[in-house]
């Protein structure tokens, strides 16, 4: 029997440590504590009814539980087999109780693969990671495959980069595998920024050594001997575990020199970033791993040519290198075999702002926005109506009720003014104001731009001029067209994706919710 508590981002500052303290104490009083496990798990998904509980085999799956309710849950379902009710996750539409994780409607669509294990280990045991298969991918490429055909694997699984540009990872490992040179770097960028995004912090800190075999996997693909682990520092829990997790791999022979006696070497070091959002930027990144000011370079050369200390170097996200142990280890079919034709396997999301289930999911790309928000989802609070989803982070775009059907994958996304990022998404109602929607995304990008190219410092500093003017009531009809030119140059001479992207949550609402900019500037308030 395992009792598994939710240590995940959004359970934690509810009291996840005091939970699992409350559980210790009872299961020893009622002298159990040798028949059940006790864990604290990652993220379980549904952060908003936190605190989480799983309890396995049964798969019994209680919420919003507080230290007062454990005695019931240890002398009720522990001892006894039976159920809690008044913790069970109540459908909000028939009202119905769902006693098993597989009965709630937010699970029973999804289809987990980087966040498969998250409920289920301890993320600083090394041994739960390998009770689950944990680096048995790593034993099968050192032993079985060269690094040529864990390239071909990679390519054909035709995995994307989930950090925003959706680049053809096994592309961008061959390119770099074939340009000339002893040393080479490999990055994991998990400086994850975007407002409302959480998906990378959660599989840090719920999966380590995932991102770890994903990472080595890389490593011997391209021919790295070093690798990165660039983390920001307002993620310390993610630092702490990777950290951990590193320090075990090389106890155990999995990181240093000839890795489980095979001629591959390779290392990791962990390096903490300082919390500035362009440092998401590849160039950015790599000037600051080496010590410079994180500012983004023009390219070419581009990364794969002259990356770290001006030697080639990958550099690929969270959520991709967490796919690559299944995609080695199930074969490039099964995880081609999922999402759309141009965009394939699975998409975590987090999934936040007007919506009953709020939190962290993962479904085949090509996922309508409708299913995503109404069935995972499970609708908008309080009845109200849908407005807009903000997809992509804060130079996404917001997209309308009329495109609720749109399948989620990259091209989609795009062709309605938004992209995919890395995944957050963002539900607003018919409350939220689309200008000043707007206003805070520029808002955020404006503190954010390093300053280094005139249209995006400037452009960013006169859109939200303009837009602050809008919504104060002295707005006029001709900002919206100085706004829509201003996005333009912005797009086209900025120098990084910041300041090229960052006209999307103008351009968007403009395009689709025009009449509320208009109302703002005829009412004047
Ligand atoms: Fe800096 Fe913005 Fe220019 Fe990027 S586009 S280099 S963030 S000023």
């Amino acid at each position: 029997l395992q009792v598994l508590v939710c240590g995940g981002p959004g359970c934690l500052p509810l009291g996840s440590e005091e939970l699992v303290a409350a559980f210790k104490a009872e299961m020893e009083a009622k002298g159990i504590d040798g028949k059940v496990i006790l864990k604290t798990t990652g993220c379980h998904g549904l952060c908003s009814h936190g605190v989480r509980v799983l309890i396995r085999p049964q798969e019994i799956a209680y919420q919003k539980v507080q230290p007062e309710d454990v005695a019931e849950i240890v002398d009720l379902t522990l001892i006894n087999g039976g159920l809690v009710e008044r913790l069970l996750y109540q459908d909000p539409i028939d009202g119905k109780f769902c006693p098993h994780k597989a009965d709630i409607p937010f699970y029973q669509t999804q289809n987990p693969l980087v966040l498969r294990k998250l409920d289920a280990i301890d993320p600083e045991s090394l041994d739960d990671y390998l009770a689950l298969g944990g680096y048995r991918t790593l034993r099968k490429i050192l032993f079985q495959m060269t690094p040529e055909r864990v390239i071909d694997q990679v390519e054909k699984s035709g995995l994307r980069g989930r950090g925003g540009g959706g680049f053809l990872t096994g592309r961008k490992w061959r390119l770099c595998r074939q340009v000339p040179g002893e040393v080479k770097f490999i990055i994991c960028n998990g400086d994850e920024g975007d407002p409302g995004a959480f998906m990378d912090r959660a599989v840090m800190e719920g999966d380590p050594h995932a991102v770890i075999e994903g990472l080595i996997v890389g490593a011997y693909a391209i021919g790295a001997l070093k690798g990165y682990i660039y983390v920001r520092h307002e993620y310390p829990l993610a630092v702490k575990r990777l950290t951990r997790a590193v320090e075990q791999a090389r106890d155990f022979g999995f990181l240093g020199t000839n890795i489980l006696r095979s001629k591959f070497s390779f290392d990791i070091k962990i390096s903490q970033g300082a919390g500035a959002f362009v440092c998401g930027e590849e160039t950015a990144l790599i000037a600051s791993i080496e010590g410079r000011i994180g500012e983004p370079m023009p390219r070419p050369p581009y990364p794969i040519q002259a990356g770290l200390f001006g030697l080639p170097t990958v550099i690929n996200n969270v959520e991709t290198l967490a796919n690559i142990p299944e995609i080695i280890n199930l074969g490039a079919e099964h995880f081609a075999a999922l999402g759309t034709e141009k965009s394939k396997g699975t998409k975590v999301f987090s999934l936040v702002g007007a919506v009953n289930n709020t939190g962290l999911l993962e479904v085949p790309m090509g996922t309508s926005l409708r299913h995503i928000v109404y069935d995972l989802g499970g609708g908008i609070p309080g009845n109200h109506e849908f407005k807009a989803v903000q997809t992509g982070g804060p130079s996404g775009g917001c997209i309308p009720k009329q495109f609720l059907d749109l399948p989620v994958d990259y091209d989609s996304l795009q062709q309605v003014g938004s992209i995919m990022g890395s995944g957050g998404m963002i539900v607003m109602d018919t409350k939220s104001c689309m200008v000043d929607v707007a206003r805070y995304f520029i808002s955020f990008l404006m503190q954010e731009s390093c300053g280094k190219c005139t249209p995006c410092r400037e452009g960013l500093k006169q859109l939200h001029a303009i837009l602050t003017d809008i919504t104060s009531g002295r707005g006029e009809e001709k900002h919206l067209a100085m706004m829509e030119d201003l996005c333009r140059t912005m797009a086209s001479a900025s120098l990084c994706g910041l300041g090229q992207s960052a006209a999307n949550p103008v351009l968007s609402t403009l395009k689709y919710f025009r009449e509320e900019y208009t109302k703002h500037i005829v009412d004047k308030k």
